[in-house]
C-alpha cells in the first residue's frame, strides 16, 4: 500500500491522464529520435511509468554512458542533466522544463569555491553532484549521496573542502572520523529534506508502529540521528528489500515512495512529511516531456571549457 495524501493525488491523478492521451505519440517519438528518456525517483509516477529508466542521480550518471542513443530526456533537474551531456558529448540532451533548477546546487558558486581551495591549499576537493557545472571543474572528486562516504574516504588527503549540503557533509564526517571535512558552505541545504523535525519522526512512528523510519542524508542531523536507516534513494530502496521489515516511513522527496512500492507492493509506504515535494523536479510535467521529444526542447549544452575538467572528477568518481 502506497499511503494517500488528497492534494498530492490530484497532482499525480492530472499527469496520469495527460501521459493515457500521450503515451502513444510519445512511444512514436521515441523510436523516430532514438531516444531514451531517464527520470529521476523524486519524478510525477506518470513520468516514471514512461521512462526507460529510473534511478538516483548516480544511476542516472552511469545509465546515460551505456546507452546506445542519439536522445537523451533528462527528467530531473539541471545539473543531473548537465552531468550526461557532459559524459555523453556525442549525445543530444534535453530536459523537459527550461527552469528546473535545483537551488541547492546554486548554493557553491566557482569563485567561493576557488576562495576556500586557496585557505586550505593540502585539502581534496569533493563536490556533490548537486552543483554547478562550474563548480565541478574545480574538484579533485565528485560524488554522490550514494557514495559521497566512500568517496571520502579514499581520498588521500587529511582535510577535504565538500559541498554544497552541510548536512551531507556531516553524515560524511561521522562516518569519516579520520579526516577533517570542511563544509563549503557552511550552511549549505536542500529545503525540501530541511522541513523534516526529529519531532516528525516521534509522530510517523507513533502513527505506524513498527514501520521502520528511512531519511535521506541531508536530512539535519537530529534527524538522522533517530532514523532506523539514513541513505540516498538507492540505498533506501536496497536496503528495505532486505529488510524484514512490513513497512517503512520514507523520508526524502515523495516522488521516492512511489518508486519503492512499485518495487514492493506487498510492503506499506508512508510519508514521513506529505509536504516533502521538490517544486523543481515536478516542474517536469507529462506535456512537457512530450514537447522537448517533438520539439528537441530545451537543449542542454555546458562550454567545452568547462565540461572537460569536469568530467575529469566525474570520471574519478565513476571509477571509484
Ligand atoms: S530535492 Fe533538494 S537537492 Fe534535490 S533537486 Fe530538489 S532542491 Fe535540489
Amino acid at each position: 500500500m502506497l499511503e494517500k495524501v488528497d492534494f498530492l493525488e490530484r497532482l499525480e491523478e492530472e499527469q496520469r491522464r495527460k501521459a493515457e492521451e500521450l503515451k502513444e505519440q510519445i512511444e512514436k517519438l521515441k523510436k523516430e529520435r532514438k531516444a531514451a528518456i531517464l527520470a529521476h525517483n523524486y519524478q510525477f509516477r506518470a513520468i516514471q511509468d514512461l521512462a526507460d529508466f529510473v534511478g538516483d542521480s548516480l544511476e542516472l550518471a552511469r545509465k546515460a554512458t551505456e546507452l546506445d542513443v542519439e536522445l537523451i530526456v533528462f527528467c530531473g533537474v539541471r545539473f543531473m542533466a548537465e552531468t550526461a551531456a557532459i559524459l555523453n558529448p556525442d549525445k543530444e540532451v534535453v530536459v523537459p522544463h527550461p527552469l528546473s533548477l535545483c537551488s541547492l546546487a546554486g548554493m557553491l558558486p566557482r569563485d567561493y569555491l576557488l576562495e576556500v581551495k586557496k585557505r586550505h591549499p593540502k585539502a581534496a576537493t569533493v563536490i556533490y553532484v548537486n552543483s554547478l557545472a562550474e563548480a565541478k571543474a574545480e574538484a579533485d572528486y565528485v560524488c554522490t549521496s550514494a557514495n559521497a562516504a566512500e568517496v571520502v574516504a579514499k581520498v588521500e588527503a587529511e582535510e577535504v573542502i565538500f559541498g554544497p549540503d552541510a548536512n551531507l557533509a556531516w553524515y560524511v564526517q561521522r562516518r569519516n572520523p579520520d579526516k577533517r571535512i570542511i563544509p563549503v558552505p557552511p550552511k549549505g541545504f536542500c529545503y525540501v529534506h530541511l522541513l523534516v523535525r526529529p519531532e516528525d519522526v516521534r509522530e510517523a512512528l507513533k502513527a505506524h508502529p513498527g514501520a521502520e523510519v528511512l531519511v535521506h542524508p541531508e536530512c539535519e542531523p537530529e534527524v538522522q540521528k533517530i532514523a532506523h536507516y539514513v541513505g540516498s534513494t538507492s540505498k533506501m530502496l536496497k536496503y528495505a528489500l532486505s529488510s524484514p521489515s512490513r513497512a517503512f516511513i520514507v523520508g526524502t522527496e515523495v516522488g521516492h515512495a512511489y518508486r519503492m512500492w512499485r518495487e514492493m507492493p506487498e510492503r506499506d509506504f508512508y510519508f514521513l512529511r506529505p509536504d516533502m515535494i521538490c517544486g523543481m523536479m515536478k516542474s517536469n510535467t507529462v506535456e512537457g516531456l512530450y514537447l522537448s521529444l517533438r520539439d528537441l526542447r530545451y537543449k542542454v549544452k555546458v562550454p567545452e571549457k568547462i565540461a572537460e575538467r569536469a568530467r575529469k572528477a566525474i570520471e574519478r568518481m565513476l571509477e571509484l
